[in-house]
């Protein structure tokens, strides 16, 4: 039996090359990017819907209590269909072609938003090293190598986790902040001093991850600090 189906996996697995090299990117089925276009917080880009916005200041209930360490984070896109499922794919199967999507999409939020303002560098968020170790790769480097590739803009790999963290899945946004703390750092020979810099991530959630990230860089007197992330959640 065996022999006798190799010369068809054969067939079928040259078949299904020559598909992917005709169509390399596999059509998915899942709902098309959702865009997140304005009204929404200028500090996290926080969707507000219309009726919310009338008369009101634009900042919403998430930034009122908090310390942003950043000026404002933009996200291109809802954290659902096809840009969930693109980011799922890239981060935990090993779907690598995912990146250049992940990539158009991150140039496209960054020529809405960050285009046409003097950016120093790009900087990733980084994984933790036994994280780091596990995957294989860091999806933010990734995604920030892709930008550099596209617009020119050097990256600069400056912090480092300096503790663990649990997963942020299923905290709280208060226990999301505190487990956060002070979890990076910049490494050492780094001078961020006067320097305007875009963090990078994937996903903005409730913002403590790229807060933590922020700290640092902006303890040690950075000019400008702001976040792009492809999705928002
Ligand atoms: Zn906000």
């Amino acid at each position: 039996m065996a022999l006798l189906s190799a010369p068809l996996d054969f067939a079928r697995d040259w078949g299904e090359c020559a598909l992917n090299l005709a169509f390399p990117w596999p059509e998915s089925e899942a709902k098309e990017p959702v865009r997140i276009e304005r009204p929404f917080c200028e500090h996290c880009a926080e969707p507000f819907s219309a009726m919310e916005t009338h008369g009101a200041s634009f900042e919403c209930a998430n930034c009122a209590d908090r310390t942003w360490y950043f000026q404002w984070a933009r996200a291109g896109y809802r954290t659902e269909g096809q840009v969930l499922e693109a980011i799922i794919g890239f981060k935990y199967r090993n779907e690598y072609y995912r990146h250049r999507h992940l990539v158009e999409w991150l140039t496209e939020v960054y020529d809405r938003y960050a285009a046409g303002k003097e950016w120093d560098a790009l900087v990733p968020v980084p994984l933790f090293h036994r994280r780091y170790r596990e995957r294989g790769f860091n999806q933010a480097n990734e995604l920030a190598r892709g930008l550099r590739s596209a617009r020119k803009i050097p990256v600069l790999d400056c912090l480092y986790r300096y503790r663990e963290t649990v997963s942020q899945t299923g905290l709280e946004r208060q226990a999301r902040q505190q487990n956060m703390n002070g979890a990076f750092r910049l490494k050492r020979g780094f001078d961020v001093k006067g320097r305007s810099l875009l963090l990078i991530d994937d996903v903005f959630t409730t913002g403590a991850t790229v807060n933590a990230c922020a700290q640092p860089m902006a303890q040690a007197g950075a000019a400008k600090l702001a976040v792009l992330t492809v999705a928002r959640s």
